[in-house]
Formats: C-alpha cells, sequence, structure tokens
C-alpha cells in the first residue's frame, strides 16, 4: 500500500514575467526580499522577448542580473517566448472568450504541436546558449494547447504549472498545488484580488504547498505590494520552508513510498 510522506509545508514564491522591461516595477520587491532575515529562494518566469520587445538575453547587464540569482539560488524558468497571443484570430466563441476577453496574452493556448515545439526549442537554446540549468516551463496566462503539452512530453523539461497543479514530465504527473494570485490592474479588481487572496490564504493554511504567483503590475500598488510582503512574512511565521518550484519537485512534495 502506498502511504504519503510528508516533509513539512513550503512556499514557493514565482516572479511571472521577467524581461529587461518589467525590472523596474520588480526591483523594490526583490531588494526587500533580499534584505528579509531569512533567505527566500525564487523562481523567475523568463520570456526571451516579451511582447516582442526588446531581447531578454542579448541584454548583458540584465543576462548578469540573473545570473547573479541564479548564482544565490534562485530557479529560473521558461514563460513562453513572446508572451503575447500573435494566433489567428479565434474563430468559436470559447477561444474568443479565453484569448481575447480573459487575456490577450495566451501565446501558448493556440499553438499546433509543432509550432509549439518550435518555440519552446528555441527558448530551451537560449538557457543553454547561457550555460544555465533549464527545467521548467510555464505558459502566458498557465494556457496550454493540447499541442503545447504535446511538446512538454517530448521537451526533456521536469515538469510545467497551471494554477492548482504542478505537474511532472513527461507522463503530466498532478500535484496539488494552489496559487495566490492577484489581478491589480484596475481598483475595483485590487479590492476583488485582496478579499480573494486573504480567504484563499485562509483556506489552504493547511496544505502541503502554497505558491504565490506575483506580477509586475501588483509591484506598482502598495495594497498588491504590501500583500505580497505580509503573505511571505506570515507564512514563514507559520513555518513554512520557501523554495523553488523545482527544489520542492525534488524534495519538497510529499512522495508516495510503497510499503
Ligand atoms: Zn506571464
Amino acid at each position: 500500500m502506498a502511504e504519503l510522506i510528508h516533509s513539512g509545508r513550503d512556499m514557493l514564491v514565482a516572479l511571472h514575467d521577467i524581461a529587461p522591461q518589467t525590472w523596474q516595477d520588480y526591483r523594490p520587491f526583490v531588494e526587500a526580499i533580499d534584505r528579509m532575515s531569512v533567505s527566500v529562494p525564487m523562481t523567475w518566469l523568463v520570456v526571451p522577448e516579451f511582447h516582442h520587445g526588446k531581447s531578454t538575453f542579448d541584454d548583458p547587464a540584465f543576462m548578469s542580473l540573473l545570473e547573479s540569482r541564479l548564482a544565490k539560488g534562485d530557479e529560473l524558468v521558461l514563460h513562453g517566448y513572446y508572451h503575447c497571443d500573435d494566433a489567428p484570430a479565434p474563430r468559436t466563441p470559447k477561444d474568443y472568450f479565453m484569448r481575447r476577453l480573459y487575456t490577450v496574452e495566451g501565446e501558448f493556448y493556440g499553438l499546433a504541436e509543432r509550432e509549439a515545439t518550435e518555440r519552446l526549442n528555441a527558448g530551451m537554446a537560449l538557457f543553454e546558449r547561457q550555460g544555465w540549468p533549464l527545467k521548467g516551463f510555464v505558459a502566458p496566462a498557465w494556457l496550454m494547447s493540447e499541442g503545447t503539452r504535446s511538446a512538454l512530453r517530448t521537451s526533456g523539461l521536469d515538469y510545467t504549472t497551471d494554477p492548482k497543479t504542478i505537474y511532472s514530465l513527461p507522463e503530466f504527473e498532478a500535484h496539488s498545488a494552489p496559487t495566490l494570485v492577484w489581478s491589480a490592474r484596475s481598483a475595483w479588481r485590487r479590492k476583488m484580488s485582496y478579499l480573494v487572496n486573504e480567504r484563499a490564504k485562509h483556506k489552504h493554511r493547511e496544505a502541503q504547498v502554497v505558491r504565490l504567483g506575483l506580477h509586475p503590475v501588483d509591484m506598482r500598488y502598495s495594497v498588491a505590494f504590501d500583500y505580497w510582503i505580509k503573505a511571505i512574512e506570515d507564512m514563514l511565521d507559520e513555518g513554512r520552508t520557501p523554495r523553488t518550484k523545482h527544489q520542492w519537485l525534488r524534495a519538497g512534495r510529499p512522495h508516495r513510498a510503497s510499503a
């Protein structure tokens, strides 16, 4: 019979949409994390060419910043390529909802397997060029087409995620991992986000792992910025161990042992 062996409770802090264009938003936050008395390893979701803008991997200053984060024990993962949805216009109401109303950033939502493979390979090649370890891929807005899922199965990567789950690859083994996430771009969304996240934080307080999914826009509003700092401090006080996603997959998650 399989038995769950728990290794304590963990927290995974992920910074979405990392690119030179978003660094000015993130910088004060990262500095605040670095000033904490406990080291908090974070997972940085790197976009190679954010919105077809300047190339992240051709920016030497930004590359050395990311290099220094790796040396500190943070993890870098691939987060799409352009982070915007350039596929042909949606044709069904569901696609219209997902790709125009829910988000316009679902880059991997409309891709067939071949396109998804090409785009994944292009991103993976950039990490390889830097000599950086790469274990994970997170689709922009967490949206993956079937083609993307197939491409990930043969990618050689260790994991991918959606808002509720971390999947080990290649078999897409699902590990429950709820995420706190804000939608901070308008005043009413910030109010709602505060309430929704407070409730989720309470609901998941006994969960083995909780993820904190941060976005650059959160950092522009003190209510969101302060919320994240306090959430991290609270979870540390509650005894959660901060880990990167890959550290958690390797060491933190409950492993099934045969008895
Ligand atoms: Zn994103």
